[in-house]
């Protein structure tokens, strides 16, 4: 930490400055030019937490040497993180894994068709909605528990692992009793008493980024579910808020490398929450890619236009099975094995 002192600082002013630094466990260095004074701080910079120093007299500005994440941060790993979702899927090796289903659970047999019908072109995992958090009230809520069981005997039947999104802390033991993998959605992700439940399940957790929400922020709400307990996150990009609307989210694509460079954690894209468009799923999915996203999350649909949800960004099988044959360019350029299936 440094903090920058004002022109005018009294001696007084100054001693007191490094008295409080130095009662909280901290070493502290003066650095005297000749307008201003600056005073490294060095130790744990989490120490000083508890003081607000830029309300001390004299403080003009303090600025944070090290990043506010520290188990979800590159200096804290030895390597790169690799989720095991089970089955095979593995998120951030060498190979890209491509998560496919329906926005929501409807039935047994189109969540069956599908599953079927998205292994078959290559995807290593089955999504499936089964409490959806809609806009409004009166929209399609989800089937609850009975989706859940819809979910687990699909993967028992096809050997696909499955995740879904927990909307409520009361619902996360029932959720990773039927699925691999929990779901964080953009409208949950500083839900920090969710969060910290998912910290003590032993299931690894798909967060997806906030509507709103900086990088920053989307490694800190990793944070929170690493620092209770739970180091298998899988972070997803899936379009911010922006002034366009000729999407409906824009996808962050600098986001990835970003967060590449930030963290150790595996990141994916949701190329369909952030297009909105059917149409706009295979572009932004080569964009994710060639950029080095480490997989996709994709929404596919037995019939979009009687989807009970998200029908307009929904690819037909066939969309989602051409999507797929094109993604392998894609996959070399950014430096990976064009084998797209992790398993
Ligand atoms: C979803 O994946 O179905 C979903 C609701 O996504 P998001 O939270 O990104 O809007
Ligand atoms: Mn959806």
């Amino acid at each position: 930490m440094i903090i920058v002192t004002r022109p005018n600082i009294t001696e007084a002013e100054l001693d007191h400055i490094r008295e409080r630094v130095e009662a909280a466990g901290l070493r502290t260095h003066l650095s005297r030019g000749e307008r201003r004074t600056i005073l490294g701080c060095i130790g744990d910079e989490s120490l000083l937490e508890g003081i607000a120093l830029r309300s001390i007299p004299g403080v003009e500005s303090v600025m944070p040497v090290l990043r506010p994440y520290k188990r979800a941060s590159v200096d804290f790993a030895a390597e790169r993180t690799v989720v095991n979702a089970g089955f095979g899927a593995r998120f951030g090796g060498n190979s890209l894994a491509i998560i496919a289903g329906p926005c929501s659970v409807e039935n047994a047999d189109m969540l069956e068709q599908t599953a079927k019908s998205v292994r078959a072109s290559g995807a290593s995992m089955l999504r499936g909605g089964a409490y959806k958090p809609r806009t409004s009230p009166y929209s399609f809520q989800g089937l609850g528990v009975e989706a859940l069981k819809m979910l687990a005997e699909v993967r028992s039947q096809t050997g696909m692992p499955v995740v879904t999104e927990v909307l409520d802390t009361r619902h996360v033991d029932v959720v990773a009793e039927h699925a691999d993998m929990l779901q964080v959605g953009a409208r949950n992700m500083q839900n920090f008493a969710l969060l910290a439940e998912l910290g003590r399940i032993q299931r690894p957790v798909l967060l997806k980024r906030g509507l709103s929400a900086t990088v920053t922020e989307l490694l800190m709400a990793a944070e929170y579910i690493m620092a209770h307990g739970n180091n298998d996150v899988v972070l997803c990009e899936r379009g911010i808020r922006t002034f366009e609307t000729g999407t409906r989210n824009t996808l962050d694509v600098s986001a990835i490398p970003v967060i590449k460079r930030e963290s150790h954690l595996p990141v994916i894209v949701d190329p369909s929450h952030a297009g909105g468009d059917a149409d706009l799923v295979a572009p932004l999915s080569f964009a994710a890619i060639a950029a080095g996203a480490d997989g996709l999350i994709v929404e596919v649909h037995p019939d979009p236009e009687s989807a009970l949800s998200d029908g307009d960004q929904s690819l037909t099988f066939d969309a989602f099975s051409s999507l797929m044959s094109r993604l392998g360019p894609f996959a070399i350029a950014s430096g990976r094995s064009m084998e797209v299936m992790s398993s």
